[in-house]
């Protein structure tokens, strides 16, 4: 459960099950995808697609260079399974897919 900052809804006011989390004014706010201006989404969409490029490249690299210590790095860098399953880090990818469908809207 989450406040929007822009309209003060909760998240059931919106069609997403997580907020985005805009921090282009220097702070971290919370806002339904709706109430994110475009540009910013877009400047969103890309900085994460490039954090899932590097994750993409290091989960290459673990297959790799398989070792108890290197899954250690890799989970502490990006969270775990378990911490997506519980909802305590959002999936990634999900993010991405909920920007670019609101990005269809706008
Ligand atoms: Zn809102």
């Amino acid at each position: 459960m989450y406040e929007c900052e822009q309209c003060h809804g909760d998240s059931d006011h919106s069609k997403y099950h997580i907020p985005i989390v805009d921090e282009s004014k220097g702070k971290k706010v919370m806002l339904h995808l709706e109430c994110c201006p475009k540009e910013n989404l877009i400047k969103l969409l890309h900085e994460k697609v490039e954090s899932e490029k590097m994750f993409f490249d290091e989960a290459l690299n673990l297959s790799e260079n398989l070792s108890a210590e290197n899954i250690e790095k890799f989970e502490k860098k990006f969270g775990t399974y378990d911490e997506i399953k519980q909802g305590i880090k959002i999936d990634k990818l999900v993010e991405i897919l909920a920007i670019v469908d609101q990005l269809k809207t706008i």
